[in-house]
């Protein structure tokens, strides 16, 4: 499946764009489940200056969507109409300020957060070692772990929106809730501001080594997976409601949920984006008959799909 290409028409309109433009670019690769078809046109930015005259420029009945490790993401099997944004070198920076602060791009893996954190004797940020996305995918999900999430820990956050106007965010803008932040969609992340505690860099790198070992143990971070499909719903767990809707090591195609976490669905090797969209719909179902309730998807589907 291949989109028009619009790149000659982008280019035409764009000519003091500095970044990456590239059409009907392969996403599958780009993402932990690695399904799904490709991007009309994937833009990488060089820095925010130039995502922001990128936004500008496109016309405005192109979509855009941005992507980040794609660690909660299925792309589908028809690919995502419009611009892909993919963050990169330029928005890669991380810095300690003020001691106890810690300003990072966002296309800075979680990981380098907590690891630049420990370094630094900033207690706090440890729980996110254990999210294998980048800095814009927290912000935009409310990212947590252990009992820690994203707002607990954010200061602000810069980004650019659709009309490609350079905006910052104070904690209390980002409206979060559970896995969700209230930023208008459009928005795209470019840069946040965390605050930690002062802390002990042993006691730090213990925490955080007991996170890599509980995870080894709990999840299938080997595979390819996109972590918990489906928000907790108030006061339940959604794994066991999907155990007891008899769901563990279900299979739709080559699609599996996981026999380890059943909150997990596996590429087991040659799945489609619609064998795992087919088996999130199937688990929902079957939780909706056997516990009356309603799963909501944490993972993000975008794209379109196949058309035959
Ligand atoms: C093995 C495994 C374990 C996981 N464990 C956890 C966990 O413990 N806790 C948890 O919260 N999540 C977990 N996740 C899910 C995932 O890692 C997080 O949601 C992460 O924050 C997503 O970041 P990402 O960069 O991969 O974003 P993507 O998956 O690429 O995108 C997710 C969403 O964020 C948006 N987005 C990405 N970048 C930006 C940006 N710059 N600006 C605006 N929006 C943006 C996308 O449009 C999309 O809507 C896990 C995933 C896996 C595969």
């Amino acid at each position: 499946m291949t989109f028009p290409d619009i790149l000659p028409a982008l280019k035409a309109q764009m000519s003091r764009l500095r970044g990456r433009l590239i059409a009907n670019q392969p996403l599958a690769e780009l993402t932990w489940f690695r399904v799904g078809g490709p991007a009309q046109v994937l833009f990488m930015p060089e820095d925010e200056e130039d995502l922001s005259y990128f936004l500008a420029h496109l016309p405005p009945e192109i979509p855009a969507t941005v992507i980040g490790l794609g660690s909660n993401l299925i792309v589908r099997d028809g690919g995502v109409p419009g611009a892909v944004i993919r963050l990169g070198r330029g928005f890669s920076d991380i810095a300690v300020d003020d001691g106890l602060r810690i300003r990072a791009g966002a296309a800075v893996p979680d990981v380098k957060v907590a690891r630049a954190a420990q370094e630094a004797a900033i207690a706090g940020l440890s729980f996110l070692r254990g999210i294998p996305g980048g800095i814009g995918g927290a912000l935009r999900m409310n990212g947590g772990a252990y009992g820690s999430e994203t707002k607990d820990v954010l200061v602000a956050a810069r980004g650019v929106d659709r009309s490609g106007r350079i905006c910052s965010f104070a904690n209390a803008e980002m409206q979060y809730t559970y896995r969700q932040c209230g930023v208008p969609e459009d928005v795209i992340f470019t840069q946040a501001l965390f605050q930690g505690t002062p802390g002990d860099p042993v006691a730090i790198g213990a925490e955080m080594g007991k996170i890599t070992e509980s995870r080894e143990a709990t999840q299938p971070i080997r595979s390819r997976t996109g972590g918990s499909t489906f928000k907790n719903p108030p006061g339940r767990k959604a794994w066991q409601l999907i155990d007891a809707a008899g769901c563990r090591g279900l299979i739709a195609g080559a699609a599996q949920v996981s026999q380890l976490h059943c909150n997990f669905l596996i590429n087991q090797g040659g799945a489609s984006a619609a064998d795992i969209e087919t088996l999130g719909e199937t688990v929902r179902s079957r939780v909706r008959e056997t516990s009356g309730v309603d799963l909501e998807w944490e993972i993000k589907r975008i794209g379109v799909a196949q058309q035959d």
